[in-house]
């Protein structure tokens, strides 16, 4: 194994959704590339049986790369139109896809399902290759060999915020988000709801199972968000209706509370050498704009396509091709990682403030969206495709 170490062409450690995807990108175009994937996850599916239900909002953009992949989740409900308020105060705004010429604005796609179509679709490729090696570190007395500088050594072992240690910009938000799912009923198909209350966002989206179902994200500080955890069921239906304050239509059931705590953590330099970092090994953002794994995505193909370019054509391993394509990433991703950085925590943070200028000039900003629309399809744009 060591000296499968030493000849590989390209490491990726971690085997999430952007890890998966890379992984697939890159021998889609090259079978016969010597890479090794380090998977904390067992060969077998059966663990996705428990894991992450959190639904996620997939863009556009993440969709057609998704399906370049045969990777995409059929049982994807659309998200049609987005409104967008504050709880409260006035401004309003409602992105719409038809009004931007679009099928779908994004659609939900539960966690667990993007890893288990993934994985799906990499074992298929695996059976084409000649060189690709799955490693899976289960056994807990695996030690990472020495890898060749030669090597292009991918990180992508991402994690939640408080799973990671601190990197160059780090802000705790001291908010954690609440995910679950509800039953509903006389509830809008297709529609997502983003509130934001004087404790954070909540959204409302749709969810796998139809129209009867939605998913929730409630952000709100730590201490809140422990409470409602734990709150007996009728009880949290009731909090989650007063805290939104929207027609909607009714909430009956709730399921599967799990909560995460929330924060920025970005790397500045994502390549040093022969090492890159992509997806949450790069930057860990607040879900109030549903951008991270889509940014993470974006790093991932990015990412495959400029050392294809190298690899395709070469077999030899260089130090000075790896490092100068890796450059070259670092710079292609700067705008793109920047807006949606700068975009996020402007959102995190302008939202959750209770300063009356800041409200006003929040809701002058929504209300402003909603009768420009040319600025609407430009931001609407931005969350569905980003810069790549
Ligand atoms: C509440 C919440 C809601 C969200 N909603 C959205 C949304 O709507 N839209 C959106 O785009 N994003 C959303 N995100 C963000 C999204 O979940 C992440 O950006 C995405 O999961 C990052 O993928 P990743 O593969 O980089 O990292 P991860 O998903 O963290 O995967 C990393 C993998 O690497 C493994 N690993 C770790 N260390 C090692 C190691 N040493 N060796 C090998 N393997 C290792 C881990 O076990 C894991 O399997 C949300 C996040 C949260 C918390």
């Amino acid at each position: 194994m060591i000296d499968k170490f030493q000849s590989a062409q390209v490491v990726i450690e971690g085997a999430g959704p952007v890890g998966l995807a890379c992984g697939i990108l890159l021998l889609q175009n090259n079978p016969e590339l010597k890479l090794i994937l380090i998977d904390k996850n067992p060969a077998s599916d059966d663990f996705l049986a428990n894991a992450d239900t959190r639904g996620i909002a997939i863009s556009e953009g993440s969709k057609q790369l998704l399906q370049s992949m045969g990777a995409w989740v059929d049982y994807a409900p659309a998200i049609h139109q987005v409104h967008v308020s504050q709880k409260g105060y006035f401004g309003r705004t409602v992105m719409d896809s038809a009004e931007i010429g679009q099928p779908a604005l994004g659609h939900i796609v539960r966690y667990r399902d993007i890893l288990l179509s993934l994985r799906e679709q990499l074992r298929c490729l695996e059976s084409k290759t000649t060189s690709f090696i799955w490693l899976r570190e289960t056994d807990t007395t695996f030690t990472m060999p020495n890898v060749s500088p030669n090597t292009c050594f991918i990180h992508a072992d991402g994690g939640l915020f408080h799973e990671q240690s601190a990197k160059d910009l780090y802000k705790d938000y001291g908010q954690s988000a609440l995910v679950g799912w509800l039953e509903v009923k006389d509830v809008k198909p297709n529609v997502a709801w983003e509130r934001f209350t004087e404790d954070g966002p909540i959204a409302i989206l749709p969810h796998h199972q139809g129209q009867n179902t939605k998913n929730f994200v409630w952000c709100a500080p730590k201490a809140k968000i422990d409470l409602l955890s734990h709150l007996p069921e009728q009880e949290f239906l009731i909090q989650l209706k007063n805290a939104i304050q929207l027609p909607i239509g009714q909430l009956l059931n709730v399921h599967q509370r799990k909560s995460y705590p929330l924060g920025l953590n970005i790397k500045k330099e994502i390549v040093k050498g022969n090492e890159v970092w992509i997806g949450n090994a790069a930057q860990t953002l607040h879900p109030v704009a549903g951008q991270g794994l889509n940014l993470g995505l974006r790093d991932a193909y990015t990412l495959a396509r400029l050392l294809n370019s190298i690899y395709v054509k070469s077999r030899v391993n260089s130090i000075d091709a790896v490092k100068c394509t890796l450059n070259e990433y670092q710079k292609q991703r700067s705008r793109d990682r920047q807006t949606t950085i700068q975009v996020t925590d402007l959102m995190a943070s302008v939202f959750t403030s209770t300063l009356l200028p800041i409200v006003i000039g929040r809701g002058i900003a929504l209300s402003a969206l909603q009768w420009l629309p040319p600025f609407k399809n430009l931001l609407a744009r931005q969350m569905m495709f980003g810069q790549r």
